[in-house]
């Protein structure tokens, strides 16, 4: 995949991209086209984690992917959707308060 959007803005172009795995692969593996067929989304994203999950910069790239505003495709081996779940995991982690347990809050002086 030519790493796509971002990716091609030589201002914020990113030195871990050189490593990629997808490079030489087509950005129509990673990226969903308009009126994708459920099963065929499904096979497409399989191929292309298949990709990630070999790739030397894979951890760089999903934190890349999930620094800013949600990107469209597959990166770091997640997709679209699984990086949604993730932000709102972290989000709902983060709004518990230290030594809050999901059941209530701690009794400090029992
Ligand atoms: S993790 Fe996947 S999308 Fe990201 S650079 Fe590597 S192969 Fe490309």
């Amino acid at each position: 995949m030519r790493l796509l959007l971002l990716h091609d803005d030589p201002v914020r172009r990113h030195q871990w991209q050189d490593r990629a795995a997808c490079h030489d692969y087509g950005s129509d593996l990673f990226f969903e086209p308009d009126n994708e067929l459920r099963v065929v989304r499904a096979r497409r994203e399989q191929a292309a984690k298949r990709v990630c999950a070999a790739c030397p910069v894979r951890a760089e790239c999903l934190r890349f992917a999930e620094s800013g505003p949600e990107v469209f495709g597959v990166w770091g081996g997640t997709t679209q959707r699984e990086r949604a779940v993730r932000r709102r995991r972290r989000k709902r982690r983060a709004a518990r308060r230290p030594g809050e347990s999901a059941s209530g809050p701690a009794r400090l002086n029992a």
